[in-house]
């Protein structure tokens, strides 16, 4: 696959984030305009709920797009996201006889603020990830004990929180929390001190689902992936991580970037997933490359400082794909619903310094990171902003995901002192 080029010139640059090739699927205002579906292309935003007014874009008997999310068109199912990204390529290549009419339609990408692509239905989130796991369960339960017996025989997930899910650019507040130092016989209720990111991606979910689904029928129900972060209090999570999983933990903010980029738009770029240690059960076996090829990185910026590049890694790390953890999540019957967001689990590569959480980065804060500017970091701090970035490497183009990013506010002050 090559770049497919575009009458928006921006758009032809071999390293632009939005090429023709991706058209990724955002939500965005203007000082002109509410909040409204739209496609980059370029530096460019297309208006969907005028491009479909203007019946530029007919889709369906009733409206889909005069509404700001992006779930209606989900809704309608595979042939019509087909027909969608075709009549959009139509529109916007070289040479579009619709040119004239659809160039008014174009808003500037400078202009736009962006909102959450969809309305999130459920959000799970897994632990996927081999080296995370490994190393995360080396520091919590040491070498012997560090993936559990089940970790390479089913994807590990826990029920997370769609309402704490907020669009990149939000900023998180440091939570407070019941925690225990291991100096302290009795835990205490106070500021995270251990405030902490985890590089992952997110799926997805396009089609409803009652009951269990193949992979096969998995990865054909995924509408499209983003980068995420999801903020981790490492302290609290210490403590109330057993029996039953992360809870407060995770339940501060998980941030998402703005732009859905589509399965359709990702294709060119599949990979396999590693090689099996145990023979997964049919339920959750392979039926061909699900993992994609990106490029993911993390930078940190303490405030008014500079940004380092904190992890460098590739969502090929992952030991299960999306759409396997789809396939296990309806296992039990569990209905999936449209919208549905599945985060991958942190994604760390085998290097030191591809590491996708500041707790494997310090590990645990006994070897901190030191940044560019000088300032030594094991967690963050108040005033870091830091950014996920992704793109999949094409011949002559790239498909980006937006920026990720999100600045740490103090904590308030004690909630419950009053
Ligand atoms: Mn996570």
């Amino acid at each position: 696959m090559t770049l497919m080029k575009s009458w928006v010139e921006s758009a032809n640059a071999t390293d632009h984030p939005f090429p023709l090739n991706n058209l990724p699927y955002g939500v965005y205002s203007t000082t002109d305009a509410e909040a409204r579906c739209g496609v980059a292309i370029g530096d460019m935003i297309l208006d969907m709920q005028a491009a479909e007014e203007e019946g530029l874009i007919v889709l369906a008997e009733d409206p889909l797009f005069d509404v700001p999310y992006w779930n209606d068109l989900m809704e309608q199912g595979p042939a019509v996201w087909a027909a969608l990204r075709a009549r959009l390529i139509a529109i916007l290549q070289e040479g579009a006889e619709e040119r004239a009419a659809v160039e008014p339609l174009l808003v500037s990408m400078a202009d736009a603020e962006m909102h959450l692509p969809i309305v999130v239905s459920e959000y799970t989130d897994f632990y996927a990830g081999r080296h995370h796991a490994t190393n995360v369960g080396t520091m919590f339960r040491g070498a012997e004990n560090a993936l559990p017996p089940n970790w390479l025989h089913i994807p590990i997930g826990y029920n997370g929180r769609a309402s704490s899910v907020i669009v990149s650019g939000t900023p998180v507040r440091r939570p407070w929390g019941q925690l225990k130092s291991p100096d302290h016989d009795l835990p205490a209720f106070l500021p995270c001190r251990r405030f902490d990111l985890e590089l992952e991606m997110g799926a997805i979910v396009g089609m409803a689902s009652e009951g269990p689904i193949t992979v096969q029928e998995a990865d054909d129900a995924i509408f499209g992936y983003v980068l995420l972060n999801d903020w981790s209090a490492r302290d609290i999570q210490a403590w109330e991580y057993q029996p039953l999983g992360p809870f407060q933990a995770k339940a501060t903010a998980t941030s998402i970037s703005p732009w859905i980029v589509t399965r359709a738009a990702l294709d060119p770029f599949r990979c396999d997933t590693p090689e099996r240690e145990f023979e997964l059960l049919d339920h959750l076996k392979d039926c061909g490359p699900m993992l994609f090829d990106i490029d993911l990185s993390v930078d940190l910026a303490p405030e008014g400082g500079p940004a380092t590049i904190i992890a460098r890694t590739n969502y090929r790390e992952m030991y299960y794909s999306s759409a396997q953890q789809l396939a296990h999540h309806s296992t039990s019957g569990c209905p999936m619903n449209v919208a549905d967001l599945l985060g991958s689990g942190t994604i760390s590569g085998a290097e030191k310094d591809s590491r996708g959480s500041l707790l494997e980065l310090s590990w645990g804060g006994k070897e901190p990171i030191t940044l560019d500017s000088g300032q030594q970091r094991s967690f963050l701090e108040d005033g870091d902003t830091l950014t996920l970035r992704g793109h999949a490497q094409g011949d002559g183009y790239r498909i980006g995901f937006g920026d990720c990013t999100g600045t740490i506010l103090p904590a308030l002050e004690n909630p419950y002192a009053r």
